[in-house]
């Protein structure tokens, strides 16, 4: 299938190969030319324009920084400019009314169109093993799955337009939620005197045992391998959680939900990468509770 990408950076740099390796001919394009360079080694034919890459495409992937970027590119260079018929799916992390907005054009425009942001990280992408929280109608998804799967490990369709994106941002809040919660308890075990890794050997099998304590523990030397054993390094950085947490906060204005817990989740983010820690994986506000 000829599939056009539009965005090759920490992410979409490890799909589009992945994409190519499952034997797609992927039209490639992205601003850096060192992402189009790394692209073409990868297998991909690279273009110079969004625009160029999208003529003759079937279906469109598009994995770029945020809302008012993939608005101004499928305005500019995708609806309109891709083959009719053709299914686009964009794979970014945005808020949830752009996403359904830029879907209402497509439809408009005759074009199946579906949001599929993703949970992993970059080694995930590499990996190909992403899990797809996917937001469009059953026409759109059942062509969309396929492609998807070339990419990650599950594919799950969410709803209508934009259901992937709140999917996305409700289980990012959640995971900021319970992340800092476990910092909480094991800070507090430590000041109680109770030793981290005894703490842990009682509450991974008592009713507080969850998925930050359990499969990412932000102690180091407890639990499995994760990124405070190296330092913080790698994972998933501070800054793009909090930048899920504003496009939650956002969210919850525009629905009316009320969200005490996200809120403050958001602000200790805020304070976290305004002291310079944006690069660090997100558990590292251990060191600031
Ligand atoms: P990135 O900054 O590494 O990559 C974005 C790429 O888009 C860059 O290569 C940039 O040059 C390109 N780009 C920007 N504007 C463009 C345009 N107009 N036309 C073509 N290319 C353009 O970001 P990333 O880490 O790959 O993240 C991409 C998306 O995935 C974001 O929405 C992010 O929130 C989401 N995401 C990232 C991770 C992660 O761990 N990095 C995890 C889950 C979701």
């Amino acid at each position: 299938m000829k599939i056009a990408f539009i965005g090759l950076g920490n992410m979409g740099g490890g799909m589009a190969a992945n994409l190519a390796k499952a034997g797609h001919e992927v039209r490639a394009f992205d601003l850096s030319q060192d992402a189009l360079a790394a692209a073409k080694q990868a297998g991909c034919e690279t273009f110079g324009s969004a625009r160029a890459a999208c003529e003759e495409a079937e279906a469109v992937v598009s994995m770029l920084p945020n809302g008012a970027i993939v608005r101004d590119v499928y305005r500019t260079d995708v609806i309109g400019q891709a083959p009719a018929g053709a299914v686009f799916l964009d794979c970014s992390t945005i808020d949830v009314a752009t996403a359904r907005e830029v879907s209402e054009r497509a439809t408009e425009a005759g074009y199946d169109m579906v949001d599929a942001p993703v949970s992993g990280g970059i080694a995930a992408a590499n990996g190909g093993t992403l899990t797809f929280m996917v937001g469009g109608t059953g026409t759109a998804f059942k062509r969309a799955e396929p492609i998807l799967q070339a990419m990650g490990k599950a594919v799950i369709h969410a709803g209508d337009a934009g259901n992937g994106q709140a999917a996305k941002i409700c289980n990012n809040m959640l995971l900021a939620i319970h992340m800092i919660g476990t910092c909480e308890a094991f800070s507090m075990a430590e000041k109680l005197g109770l030793d981290a890794q005894t703490f842990y050997d009682i509450s991974s099998v008592s009713s507080g045992q969850n998925w930050s304590m359990t499969s990412y523990c932000p102690v180091p030397g407890v639990g499995p391998t994760s990124p405070s054993d190296s330092e913080y390094q790698g994972g998933f950085a501070s800054a793009l959680m909090l930048k899920d947490l504003r496009l939650a906060m956002e969210a919850a204005d525009n629905a009316d939900a009320a969200v005490p817990m996200g809120a403050r989740a958001a602000s200790l983010y805020e304070d976290f990468n305004g002291a310079g820690n944006g690069g660090l994986d997100f558990s590292a506000i251990i060191k600031m509770l």
